[in-house]
Formats: structure tokens, sequence, C-alpha cells
């Protein structure tokens, strides 16, 4: 897998990005999101998806659209699941 390739670098400071691989309990299954590897940055999409193809997806329509702030209506949506 060479996913991260298809990462753009984080728009705040430039860093390389990761999708991070997160299992909440909770869920019946693994979820993704991307996170800033900076550990003194925060940046992350604050969304869980099942694919990584999705994540990446919205991460780099971020870094495009050069958003200053992750924290939008979008990421706050409930991901739990009873
Ligand atoms: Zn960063």
């Amino acid at each position: 897998m060479t996913a991260n390739k298809k990462l753009k670098p984080c728009p705040f400071c430039g860093s390389e990005a990761m999708i991070v691989n997160d299992w909440s309990v909770g869920f019946q299954k693994e979820m993704y999101t991307v996170e800033c590897t900076n550990d003194e940055c925060t940046a992350t999409i604050n969304k869980m998806k099942e694919t990584q193809d999705e994540v990446i997806k919205i991460w780099n329509r971020r870094v495009d659209n050069k958003i200053t702030k992750f924290d939008d209506k979008e990421g706050k949506k409930e991901t739990k699941k009873h």
C-alpha cells in the first residue's frame, strides 16, 4: 500500500499527513481518519470513514480549499452506532 503518497501535505505546517486506523468501542469495524504527523500540529479531518479512499479525498479537498480550521460542522456528524 502506498496510500500515504496520495495525501497532500498538511496545510498548516507542511508536514506529511498520515492515515490513522482507529478502532473505537461501539464500532463494528475499523474506521479511518487523517492526521498530521507533526505532534505539535493537531490537524485532522475530525471525521472517520470506513475506507481510506474517503478520508484521503476529504483531507485533500480541505488542503485544496486552504481551510484554516478543521472543525466545521460537517466533521461533527455523529458516527456512533447502536
Ligand atoms: Zn500539520
